[in-house]
């Protein structure tokens, strides 16, 4: 095996297409931020969004800014931005309120599209919040959930029972990316119907949601989307659903004339009536932000260095003798795999937050895993050289023997 040098890893970014993307963000001085699939770094047009917001739109122009400064349609307008990179034709996506209770919205509009039809499939090891919400949607009613295990397969569990699929098409803790037009057509030839959530993917994989005849999805605009701390969500649903689609969330903002105040709720036409109430119009702005960087980019390209960040982090510490204890669980085929590289490691909580220490910020999920989100629009093939050198380091140093490392914070 040649050895892979630092100068070759800087060989590499000075051929990086992307490498002025990087300019878009502001990284501290001194980390490499490997946990861009938690909260992504902050572009720098984010502070000037949110000046002019609440220094001319709010402070000078207060109410008149719905109008004005457009801020009543900033949920389908940045819906149709946003749903170019994930292959939505303008119309169909609107940004709002949070994952979970799009998640929510999504499955009680699919239940009411297959009105016959009494089960949910969903998978085990999914991100509890999606699980979650299918209970409290299913409250209180005849509905059974059918979880898929991590090595089964969904094909088994979709028959003419099953109303809606839930699913992650990267999955949180390991990173694998699910054949998302394979199990589309499956549910679909069983005349169920297909939820994505694209919290791991949006702004990082290309998708063609339109072309694979998808029903719905949601995801979160804050991790590789880069929109800031608790910005909203979004949901897309298929224009062919969207007039007999209703949502139980039916608030005044999904109404047809909402400044009517009638008494009684009737749904607007279109993907609006996914929108339940007045939206944080500051963390809007954003997510407005946010869509700035990705003006002009090629989502193939962005794929392309995703990929060959992962196999260089991959390769790095699979030659490294300092992390030879680490336990890949992430796929190595790439086409198996979203934006993250993730290893099984049981002292893997105490080397996490020693790398963190070092500023090589990473995370962990529960019970092993280490989990490192690789965004590549502001990370540099020398930043993987170094973040490896400096974890096979940190094991060296035997952290989970600091008492420090013992406790585990409330936030992983
Ligand atoms: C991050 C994440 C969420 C977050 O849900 P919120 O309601 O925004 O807190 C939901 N589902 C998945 C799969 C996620 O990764």
């Amino acid at each position: 095996m040649t050895e892979i040098t630092r100068q070759h890893c800087k060989d590499l970014d000075a051929q990086d297409p992307l490498a002025a993307m990087r300019d878009a963000f502001h990284l501290p001085e001194g980390v490499i931020y490997l946990d861009g699939n938690s909260l992504g770094a902050q572009p720098k047009g984010a502070r000037a969004a949110f000046d002019r917001t609440i220094d001319v739109e709010w402070r000078e122009d207060l109410i008149t800014s719905w109008g004005k400064a457009e801020w009543f349609t900033l949920p389908e307008r940045l819906g149709d931005r946003l749903g170019r990179l994930f292959g939505a034709a303008p119309g169909q996506v609107v940004v709002c309120d949070t994952t979970s209770l799009n998640i929510y919205k999504a499955l009680r509009a699919a239940m009411g599209l297959r009105p016959e039809r009494r089960v949910i499939v969903s998978e085990k090891a999914s991100f509890p919040t999606d699980l979650y919400m299918i209970e409290g949607a299913t409250m209180g009613s005849d509905y059974e959930t059918r979880l898929v295990e991590p090595e089964g397969d969904i094909a088994d569990l979709i028959d003419a029972d099953v109303a809606a699929v839930l699913l992650s098409n990267v999955d949180y803790r390991t990173g694998r990316l699910l054949d998302m037009e394979r199990i589309t057509r499956l549910a679909h030839e069983a005349g169920a119907l297909v939820i994505w959530d694209l919290c791991h993917s949006a702004g990082v994989l290309p998708m063609e949601m339109d072309a694979m005849g998808a029903d719905f999805a949601v995801g979160c605009t804050y991790k590789y989307l880069n929109g800031g701390p608790g910005s909203p969500a979004f949901i897309y649903v298929a224009e062919r659903h969207q007039a007999e689609a209703r949502q139980p969330l039916s608030g005044w903002w999904g109404h047809a004339a909402p400044f009517a105040f009638e008494a009684e709720f009737r749904p607007v036409e279109g993907i609006r009536r996914f929108l339940c109430g007045t939206q944080p119009i500051l963390s809007m702005k954003g997510v407005e932000a946010a869509l700035d960087v990705f003006e002009g980019i090629d989502m193939q390209t962005v794929r392309a260095k995703s990929v060959a960040l992962c196999d260089l982090f991959i390769r790095l510490v699979a030659r490294h003798p300092g992390c030879a204890d680490l336990r890949l669980i992430t796929p190595e085929a790439a086409e198996e795999r979203g934006s993250q590289v993730s290893f099984a490691f049981d002292e893997g909580y105490a080397v996490v937050r020693a790398m963190i220490e070092r500023g090589v910020i990473g995370d962990f999920r529960a019970p092993n895993v280490m989990r490192f989100g690789l965004a590549p629009y502001y990370l540099r093939y020398e930043d993987m050289f170094d973040a490896v050198e400096i974890m096979a380091e940190c094991i060296a140093a035997r952290p989970w023997e600091d008492s420090r490392f013992a406790q585990m914070a409330a936030v992983t």
